[in-house]
């Protein structure tokens, strides 16, 4: 959005939570297209979350105008819940890697999990919103952040078990000259076959099994460059049924969500669902 609504002095308080008043087409691909031609000033989150990926809409460093409050638009990150209407297990999912990315964002800014920095958007203003985490965790703004707070205390849990397989971040703009630098060292390393790929604008989920049944255990950003040791043919996705193996983790991200969708370089791995050896 460009700044429209002004940029943050200093760093964020917190992160409110939104449910968008969405069907199952509110996707990230249709916020995409739909922000373009939304006026901003009737209301734009930082951050879209989908089944089909996380939307960067405004830089973190930007206000948004996410709450119609002047304190929650100057000090807070917005993120969108999408797909609120409907089918209630992708909401759920969507909610999840909501948490997933509130973790990532908190360390950015080094903040505590509070109920200071974990926010509802019925905080703010008289809204309805988040409409459908309130009917799914207990209808009250405490049953609602007691289940965020849980899911976010867990997943930085795993997220600093495992730091080194990884290495994401949202500073991605910074970043950009050092992960260029660092990815043509690995280039010339012929013997390793690792082979890299730049995340696509929706970013890309990495789960323990190639099917988006699986969880995610991160949420790669945007413009990242990830070394892969080869591919796997898993869940079909548009058609597209492979599935690359991260480098260090062994974990799986579908290659359609990648800038360069093609296998060139990469070998076929043989995938052993631990669930089919009885
Ligand atoms: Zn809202």
């Amino acid at each position: 959005m460009n700044g429209i609504a002004g940029k943050r002095i200093g760093k964020p308080q917190g992160i409110v939570l939104h449910n968008d008043a969405g069907s199952q087409a509110a996707t990230v691909a249709f916020y995409k297209e739909w922000l373009k031609s939304h006026p901003p000033y009737l209301g734009f989150a930082h951050l879209y979350v989908a089944n089909d990926g996380i939307f960067q809409a405004e830089d973190l460093s930007n206000m948004a105008w996410h709450t119609a409050n002047a304190l929650g638009n100057r000090e807070y990150i917005g993120i969108e819940i999408c797909q609120s209407l409907g089918n209630l297990n992708v909401f759920l999912d969507n909610e999840r890697k909501a948490c997933q990315l509130v973790v990532q964002l908190l360390k950015k800014y080094h903040l505590p999990i509070t109920d200071k920095t974990i926010k509802l958007h019925c905080e703010f203003t008289a809204t309805a919103c988040p409409h459908r985490s309130l009917e799914c965790h207990g209808g009250t703004i405490k049953g609602v952040r007691d289940y965020w707070i849980k899911l976010i205390k867990q997943y930085k849990q795993t997220s600093s078990d495992d730091k080194d397989k990884t290495g994401l971040d949202l500073n991605h703009d910074k970043k950009e000259t050092t992960n260029t630098s660092n990815s043509n060292n690995h280039d010339n390393n012929s013997s390793s076959h690792i082979v890299r790929r730049v995340v696509g604008s929706a970013g890309v989920y990495q789960r323990k099994k190639p099917t988006t049944k699986a969880s995610a255990s991160y949420l790669l950003q945007p413009g990242q460059k990830f070394g892969f040791k080869g591919y796997v043919k898993g869940e079909s996705i548009s058609g597209n049924p492979y599935w690359l193996v991260g480098k260090n983790s062994g974990e799986f991200c579908w290659s359609g969500g990648f800038t360069d969708k093609s296998l060139t370089g990469l070998k076929q791995l043989q995938w052993i669902n631990s669930n089919q050896r009885s």
